[in-house]
């Protein structure tokens, strides 16, 4: 079925109905070429995370649907929990499949500067007279009761609203128009508290619908069949979506990996990503929305786990997070310029505001806890 929208031409893909709500319906677009696909050419660099701006908005035509801040931040965390395999059902993976599980190395923030600049909180509620939206593009405009994006260059746009009867969610691929380029979660499937569909209620239908805008495809290629695959050697071959959890079930031969986040297993059943995966979404990332990321690889570390020490660049400043308590920072450029030297911290959290114009500038970060140290290369966009 083809709709023609605002001038742009939707692919509508049924991912499959169960007689139930499904959680991904559509998929906008699908300008993916092989070139990208297939993972070709490695550019992630070891230890590398890529943090990536959000915006959250919230469209609600009654009180239910604005949903509170808390949800919006559980919902955040548990994107954080799934791209770092920090979640704790990760021990739960098939043992068949772990050798093929991965840290993807991306972190989410909701942004601290609006597209003018100006402080937020980075969500942003709209009141519509919608009762529900369609798998259409009005939900991204002000004019057709939504709400306008906020520069896709620049930002992850999700929306939270009342999505139709037949579906939870869809996200968009790298290469989609920038007015319509975002995902989209039903209230009842977004974060991990609140009044959540049960099958749907760990957030995962964000991790889903993130992954296709990170530019992978459902495991089973959307083909119906055992011809037609995701492109990437590392998930098995399957033939179509998975429902429920059924973790025997076998299609083309073999164990499909019903656990993938890019199947349509319930959330309690989902917990991998795989490192194929995971490569293409750092290439996509790098390729398509540099702009949104901030990326810092941790050069070296002693006895602080460099997943615990979080480092981003948030507008018009960093911002570090630490599970263990920060003693000393220090931050320099490459030419040795010190930018800020912090001792008797005491903290675990710090901002620290830049005056200056660092855009395009690659920093050094050196965080002393209790028992050791990181150092950290921080890239600004
Ligand atoms: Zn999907």
């Amino acid at each position: 079925m083809l709709n023609r929208i605002c001038g742009v031409i939707l692919l509508i893909v049924p991912c499959f109905v169960y007689g139930q709500k499904s959680r991904c319906l559509v998929q906008q677009e699908q300008p993916i070429n092989n070139a990208y696909k297939h993972g070709h050419g490695s550019t992630r660099l070891e230890n590398e995370v890529l943090t990536i701006n959000v915006v959250v908005h919230v469209v609600y035509s009654t009180d239910e649907q604005n949903i509170p801040d808390e949800q919006i931040h559980s919902q955040i965390n548990a994107l954080n929990r799934d791209y770092r395999r920090l979640n704790t059902d990760a021990s739960l993976t098939l043992e068949v499949f772990k050798s093929v599980a991965a840290d993807a190395g991306i972190l989410f923030k909701l942004a601290s500067s609006d597209p003018l600049g100006y402080s937020t909180n980075g969500i942003t509620r709209t009141f519509t007279d919608k009762p529900f939206f369609e798998g259409d593009n009005s939900l991204f405009f002000d004019s057709l009761g939504g709400k306008n994006v906020w520069d896709t260059r620049r930002y992850l746009n999700i929306y939270v609203t009342n999505l139709a009867d037949s579906f939870y969610g869809f996200g968009t691929f790298p290469g989609t128009d920038s007015l319509v380029d975002g995902v989209a979660i039903d209230y009842k499937a977004f974060g991990t508290q609140g009044n959540l569909a049960e099958e749907y209620s760990q957030g995962r239908t964000a991790t889903h619908e993130i992954g296709h805008w990170l530019g992978l495809t459902h495991l089973w290629g959307d083909g119906q069949s055992c011809d037609v695959d995701d492109g990437l050697s590392d998930t098995p071959l399957q033939e179509a979506p998975s429902a429920g959890c059924d973790l025997g079930k076998t299609s083309c031969g073999t164990l499909d990996m019903v656990q993938n986040f890019m199947d349509l297993s319930d959330d309690s059943c989902m917990n991998l990503f795989t490192k194929g995966q995971a490569l293409l979404m750092h290439e996509n990332l790098k390729k398509f929305r540099s702009d949104v990321i901030t990326s810092s690889i941790v050069l070296s570390s002693k006895n602080i786990d460099k997943q615990m020490v979080k480092i981003h660049f948030a507008g018009n400043e960093i911002v570090i997070n630490s599970s263990q308590l920060i003693y000393a920072y220090k931050i320099v450029n490459l030419t040795g310029l010190v930018f800020v030297d912090k001792k008797r911290v005491g903290r675990k959290t710090i901002n620290i505001p830049l005056s200056n114009d660092i855009s395009g500038s690659m920093l050094l970060i050196h965080i002393e806890g209790q028992h050791g140290y990181t150092v950290s290369k921080l890239i600004i966009p």
